[in-house]
């Protein structure tokens, strides 16, 4: 019964949900180091994305493939990969010389954390930028080349 399930959610988001050709680039970039990419609900209430760096693992939730939003979602996560991979397995900020909008301000002031906001202000920052893909595969690139 499970298996019935699962196959038929998948085939589901096969049909009505087809990944744009970027997020397919950076999904095989990330699994490619040795980062895991599910399309399913994160563990975390109402998250669009989640990076667990404990397993390597990130959630895209499904919605949004509907939103139209799966690219830049992908591309904040890759940002927090990223940061996995410059603190060697511990978040680490990258000190990029980008500046967010007060517009990105308003995304990542809420979160309480002073650590957490400076890694959320890196990955709205770059999820922003007119250039965000390219910007996303090179930091992955610089930071997870083994
Ligand atoms: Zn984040």
């Amino acid at each position: 019964m499970l298996e019935i399930a699962i196959l038929s959610s998948s085939l589901l988001i096969a049909q009505n949900q087809i990944p744009p050709p970027k997020f397919l680039e950076l999904k095989n970039q990330l699994q490619k180091y040795g980062f895991e990419v599910v399309i399913e609900l994160p563990p975390k209430r109402g998250a669009y994305g989640l990076f667990k760096p404990t397993n390597k693992k990130i959630w895209i939730n499904p919605v949004v493939f509907d939103l139209q939003f799966a690219t830049p979602t992908l591309i904040h996560e890759s940002v927090h990969a990223a940061q996995f991979c410059a603190g060697k397995g511990k978040m680490q900020t990258l000190g990029l010389k980008i500046q967010p909008t007060i517009a990105t301000r308003r995304l990542f002031l809420r979160y309480n954390n002073i650590h957490r906001q400076d890694l959320e202000m890196e990955a709205y920052t770059v999820q922003t930028q007119p250039n965000s893909f390219k910007l996303a595969t090179t930091l992955l690139q610089k930071y997870c080349k083994k």
